[in-house]
Order: structure tokens, then C-alpha cells, then sequence
């Protein structure tokens, strides 16, 4: 089992850039030969993972592995809205997604701007007499209902996590892609042409790296996209119903989505890219082809969507990849071929809380202190 990453895609300025940055990075260190803990993907999900592991258990040794840089993937590219529940609700067993997700920041000590002054759902249908966002979209537009919910800056919890996890001594390895699994007695993961020796392996690899998470033809890797308008006066986000800063999403089609931003910003969301081939989604650029159109598209709805809104100028515009599984549901299992390598990902979107919340929960299974929930039946099980 392996999986070949395209050369040259270290980095990936095709997919734009959104207005925040991470300003952790990992200082070189010799690979390791031998670890207790592997964890691959430096996203929300394989930080928090790596730094709970550490947090809970300082004396194993935990390195985690990122093709790129940390937050190459989805992570540094999100909406940042953080939302209860997965895409496909609540799930047997899943807890208070919310309530988790703040603990572990706390314990963490990770400080990303978290507010959790609720969330709107809107929609063109039922919408509340008091419904303070009266949008043009294929309708009008308003909140039909108040959901618990928030908002952080990726930037800062992507940079928190990576201090959490290098701070209680979690080894991190940036341009350190894995690329091949092998699945004997104990996994060995190859990277940079070495042999890694783990007594147990998280893969959190979201859309990326199929082969390696066994979820090549079962789940579905996208690019979606995103802008973010210039810095709004309060005059102009009251107008919009915006001045409360709750993040909003549609509950019916057209999808939109969108929040508020530091200097208030509004980033605003939608549309997807299909691909066959997880490779392909490296290779997209945002400014060209379908991502280009679709972005044109959302720049034209958020002009229409409200007069304050008609000139405003577009300050950043990208993409990021997500990964749709079965039933939109996430997948969190052990692998097939081996009960100590554990797939964690998949979020359909929906990914910025229950990442953390369910990293943790996979490090507390790797220790063996909790077991996995049963959200697949056996033929989802990977490979
Ligand atoms: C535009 C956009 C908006 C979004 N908005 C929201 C939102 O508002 N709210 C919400 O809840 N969710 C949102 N999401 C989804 C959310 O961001 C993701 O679910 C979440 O970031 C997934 O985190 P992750 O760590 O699992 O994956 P990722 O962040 O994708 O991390 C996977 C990492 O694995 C690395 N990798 C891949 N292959 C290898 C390999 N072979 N070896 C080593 N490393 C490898 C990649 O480089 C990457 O860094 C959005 C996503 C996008 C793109």
C-alpha cells in the first residue's frame, strides 16, 4: 500500500490565500526509528491528536508527519465556523461536540478567538418575523432558526495546537510526507525514504493520500471556495444583520455560508469542485477553469446579496480541499488490515470542532483509555 504525492506541491499557492496566517513552524530534527505514537496529516485533526497524546501520556514518543506545512490542507483554508454535531447530525455516542471541543482548547491552553454566540441557519422559507438578515438570493434570504455554534481564527488555533503538541514534546516533521504504510507485526511508515517504526499510527490524512487511509474510492475528495470581502465598517455589517457576528449557513439550496472576520471581514462560501482523483485536487488553481468560475459566481451573489454589499471590494479569495464519506458521516475507525493503525477524517465540511474534539478522543483510543465509536457497519470498514 502506498500513496505517490505529485512533485512540486510542497506548498500550494494555486489554491489562494485566505486572510490569516500560521506562524508555527517546526524546528528540524533528526527522524526518529522508532516511535510509540505516528500521527500523519498536520491539520486540526493529527495536532490535536499528537498534542493530546503528549498531553495525556509525556513519556511516549509521539512524532507526527506533514506532507507540506502545517495547515497545508484543509485546515488552513476553512471558514473557521464552529459548528455542534457532525454534517450528518449526532451520531450514537458522539457527546457535546462543542462543550469537548472548548475543554481541549482549554487543557490545551490553545488561544484561537473562540466566541460561541450561536448560529444562524437561513434560508429562502420559514424565516423568523425578527429575522435580522433580509438577503437577495434566489430569494430573500433570512434565519429561520438559532443553533448553538462560533467561530475561531483557523490561523491561531492551527499555530495553538502546534505549540500544544511541540511544547509537551511531540515530535514535528513539516515536509515530511509518508509514503508508504507497510502493515507487519508492528506498522512502518517510509518517509524521506526512511523507515519509521510505530507501535500505532493515526492517519489524518482528510482528502489526500487515499491509498494510505484505505478510503481511495469510498470517499469523495472536493474543492470548495471562499472570499473575504475588505474590512466593512459597523454601519455597513448592521446593515447587513451582521453586527451580532453570528456565523450563518443555508439550509436549502443555493448553499451559502459565511462569518465574520477580524477587522470585520465577512468570508462568505460555497460551491465544489468534483475530482476522480485525489491528485487532481493538488493540481486545481483558483484561478482557472471551474474553481475560477465558481468563485466569479459567489463574487456575484455577495454583491447581490444586499446594497452595503454592491461595491465592496474582495480582498481574498481560495479554496480548500474536503472529503465527503458514506452518508456524509465522518470516518473514524481502526484500519482494516490493522488494529493499531486508526483513520480519522472526513468530515464533509463540517470539520473545524469535531476535528479536535475527535483527535483527542483517537488519542485517548490509541492509549487504550476509550474505545472507538461504532458509527460504521462492516462494509465500510477501510480496505
Ligand atoms: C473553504 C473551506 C471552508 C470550510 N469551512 C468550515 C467551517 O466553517 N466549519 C467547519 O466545521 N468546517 C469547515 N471546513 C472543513 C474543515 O476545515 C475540515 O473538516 C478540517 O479542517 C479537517 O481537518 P483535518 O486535519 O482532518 O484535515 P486537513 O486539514 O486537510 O489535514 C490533512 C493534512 O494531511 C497532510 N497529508 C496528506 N497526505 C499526507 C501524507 N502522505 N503524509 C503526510 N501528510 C499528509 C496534508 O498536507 C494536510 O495538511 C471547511 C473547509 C474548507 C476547505
Amino acid at each position: 500500500m502506498g500513496a505517490t504525492l505529485l512533485p512540486g506541491s510542497a506548498t500550494n499557492p494555486r489554491w489562494g490565500l485566505p486572510p490569516w496566517t500560521v506562524d508555527f513552524h517546526s524546528e528540524q530534527e533528526a527522524l526518529p526509528e522508532e516511535l510509540d505514537f505516528a500521527v500523519v496529516g498536520g491539520g486540526f485533526t493529527g495536532l490535536a491528536a499528537a498534542a493530546w497524546l503528549r498531553h495525556s501520556e509525556p513519556r511516549k514518543r509521539v512524532a507526527l508527519f506533514e506532507r507540506s506545512r502545517i495547515g497545508a490542507g484543509s485546515s488552513g483554508r476553512t471558514g473557521g465556523m464552529a459548528l455542534p454535531e457532525t454534517a450528518a447530525g449526532s451520531l450514537p455516542g458522539l457527546g457535546d461536540v462543542l462543550v469537548g471541543y472548548s475543554n481541549i482548547l482549554r487543557d490545551l491552553q490553545v488561544h484561537c478567538d473562540l466566541t460561541l454566540p450561536g448560529a444562524w441557519e437561513i434560508g429562502r422559507q420559514g424565516v423568523l418575523p425578527d429575522s435580522p438578515i433580509a438577503w437577495n438570493d434566489c430569494g430573500t434570504l433570512g434565519v429561520t432558526r438559532e443553533v448553538p455554534g462560533g467561530t475561531i481564527d483557523p490561523g491561531k488555533m492551527l499555530s495553538g495546537l502546534g505549540r500544544a503538541a511541540s511544547k509537551r514534546g511531540a515530535l514535528i516533521f513539516e515536509n515530511a510526507p509518508v509514503e508508504n504504510l507497510r502493515l507487519g507485526e508492528f506498522p512502518i511508515l517510509t518517509v524521506r525514504g526512511k523507515s519509521v517504526r510505530a507501535r500505532s499510527v493515526l492517519l489524518a490524512t482528510n482528502a489526500e493520500s487515499l491509498e494510505l487511509s484505505g478510503l481511495a474510492r469510498r470517499a469523495h475528495p472536493k474543492l470548495t471556495m471562499a472570499v473575504a470581502t475588505e474590512p466593512l465598517s459597523f454601519e455597513q455589517l448592521s446593515l447587513l444583520g451582521l453586527a451580532q457576528r453570528k456565523p450563518f449557513y443555508t439550509i436549502d439550496l443555493p448553499y451559502l455560508w459565511g462569518r465574520v472576520f477580524h477587522e470585520n471581514r465577512v468570508i462568505f462560501g460555497c460551491g465544489l469542485v468534483h475530482v476522480e482523483d485525489w491528485r487532481e485536487l493538488l493540481a486545481l488553481n483558483v484561478a482557472e477553469g471551474q474553481a475560477a468560475e465558481l468563485l466569479a459566481n459567489l463574487e456575484r451573489r455577495v454583491r447581490d446579496l444586499h446594497p452595503a454589499l454592491r461595491d465592496v471590494r474582495l480582498s481574498h479569495r481560495w479554496g480548500g480541499p474536503i472529503l465527503i464519506a458514506e452518508n456524509w458521516q465522518p470516518v473514524f475507525r481502526r484500519h482494516a488490515e490493522h488494529h493499531n493503525v486508526v483513520v480519522l477524517g472526513a468530515y464533509s465540511g463540517h470539520g473545524v470542532a469535531l476535528s479536535v474534539y475527535l483527535g483527542a478522543w483517537a488519542a485517548d483510543a490509541m492509549l487504550g483509555k476509550r474505545d472507538l465509536p461504532q458509527w460504521d457497519n462492516a462494509a465500510n470498514a477501510a480496505n
